[in-house]
């Protein structure tokens, strides 16, 4: 399949000390199709690959400790960039309440938005009210007495029905959502959901009236509903709808269909709004606050790789390494307050074995530290804790009875001890020997 494909893309670029312009363009080749499958429209493809291109050439990737890995990082990047980066919050206005407003085609999901959007603000503590502006399909504000019913949200409707709390002049669709403002600030709303009208494809007269409700009611958010599954035409019908009414954010729906989100990335790329929330079902529940750096994995299929290059890079303290460096440098001994600092820098990084696999010249070391656990970690943090300062600095002064008393204060047994300082003593041989030589050890944490 193609995420097989690009996974093993990545896998290849992975280990490379130096990337070719044909690895670079093999691996866009492929990033392409794992754009186009997920339904990003066309035009953002073409866009984004001559910007991945443009900087997997340029020096970050030359100079990088993993060029392979650096590409791939660029295009998660990239990809989360263009999708908004953070996750954006609804704007509440300082005087309540927050006016919301949805638009997008007909069928998009505004209306099933709509309650799921009451609820997830009613469980934040918010009181919102519903206001139901399509007026064009007969049952439309029916449907949203039920979302709000469900969702125990009141419903500010033009016609009486099963839980709507006023009623409104019919017909006039700016109208009711002015009086649906009106009756939220009387009320005490604090936020006020209005749904309204959509057609089939984007005309003149429906993007008018969704115009028109906005600057009537002054709307704080407009957020542009769009079905996942539309493909291709998510640019053009963004497009019309930015222009149209000029949305503040974006809501994805249909999300739980076979789409891999493709149209998140197209809509975010034209308008440059971010997406917002995404709706996964039919179901209340179905809701969820939008991550951009889910949807890129999700669109980019390759979760995995990308979360243990992040893991490496978050955990792993550039103060540190460069302190570590300088010493070596210096000719400084190596301590067993190093040693303990080194340790506690692999833990940091999590699980061992997984890490070897993408850390550049860990190979000579694979099988140590294949025998490395974290509970051996442990042991030996311990052991170095149970030293005084003076014996972490100055190893030689541990003698038997520093030993004895060192075990029982870590409780292991004193051959562990032995064993410890035995291998310390080794290790910092080993640094001493390649410092004077120039070179830096090649160990998991130091940058080779
Ligand atoms: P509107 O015309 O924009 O108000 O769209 P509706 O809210 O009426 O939704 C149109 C259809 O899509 C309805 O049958 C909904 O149940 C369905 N729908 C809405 N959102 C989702 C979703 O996230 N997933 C799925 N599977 N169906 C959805
Ligand atoms: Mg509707």
């Amino acid at each position: 399949s193609l995420s097989d494909r690009l996974t093993a893309t990545f896998k290849n670029l992975r280990g490379k000390g130096k990337l070719t312009e044909a690895d670079i363009d093999g691996t866009a080749r492929e990033i392409r199709r794992a754009l186009l499958d997920a339904d990003v429209a066309v035009p953002v493809v073409r866009e984004f690959i001559a910007r991945i291109k443009a900087r997997a050439l340029g020096a970050e990737v030359a100079q990088a400790l993993n060029p392979g890995q650096q590409v791939v990082k660029i295009v998660n990047e990239e990809l989360v960039g263009i999708l908004g980066g953070q996750t954006r919050q609804l704007e509440f206005a300082k005087q309540p309440p927050t006016i919301i407003m949805l638009a997008g085609l007909q069928g998009a999901g505004k209306t099933t938005l709509a309650g799921k959007l009451a609820l997830h603000l009613k469980n934040q503590g918010h009181t919102p009210v519903l206001v139901a502006c399509d007026l064009q399909r007969p049952n439309a504000v029916k449907q949203l007495q039920v979302g709000g019913q469900r969702a125990g949200v009141p419903v500010f409707a033009p016609h009486p029905g099963v839980s709507s709390e006023s009623e409104a002049a019919t017909g006039d669709p700016v109208a009711v959502a002015e009086q649906g403002v009106a009756h939220a600030k009387d009320s005490l709303h604090d936020v006020v959901i209005i749904d309204t009208a959509g057609r089939l494809g984007v005309d003149e007269e429906l993007m008018r009236q969704a115009a028109n409700i906005k600057s009537a009611v002054n709307a704080h958010e407009t957020l542009f509903v769009i079905d996942a599954m539309i493909g291709q035409d998510a640019v053009n019908t963004a497009q019309a709808f930015n222009e149209g009414v000029d949305f503040s954010g974006v809501v994805l729906t249909k999300l739980d269909g076979d789409a891999r989100g493709g149209a998140a990335l197209s809509v975010a790329s034209v308008t440059g709004k971010p997406v917002m929330y995404a709706s996964t079902g039919e179901g209340l529940k179905d809701f969820e606050v939008f991550h951009p750096d889910r949807m890129a994995r999700r669109i980019l299929d390759m979760g995995d790789i990308l979360s243990l290059i992040e893991q490496a890079e978050a955990s792993w303290d550039k103060d540190e390494a460069a302190k570590m460096a300088q010493k070596f440098a210096d000719q400084e001994d190596f301590t067993l307050e190093d040693f303990r600092a080194q340790m506690q820098q692999i833990k940091k990084m999590g699980s061992m074995k997984k890490l070897l696999g993408m850390m550049p010249g860990a190979a000579g070391m694979r099988q140590q530290l294949e025998q490395f656990d974290d509970s051996q970690l442990d042991r030996v943090e311990a052991i170095i804790n149970s030293m005084t300062p003076h014996e972490r600095n100055a190893p030689k002064i541990i003698n038997g009875s520093r030993r004895a008393r060192i075990a029982r204060g870590s409780g292991v047994h004193v051959s562990e001890v032995n064993q410890l300082l035995e291998r310390f003593g080794q290790a910092a041989k080993m640094m001493k020997k390649m410092a004077s030589g120039g070179g830096m050890p090649d160990m998991p944490g130091m940058p080779g």
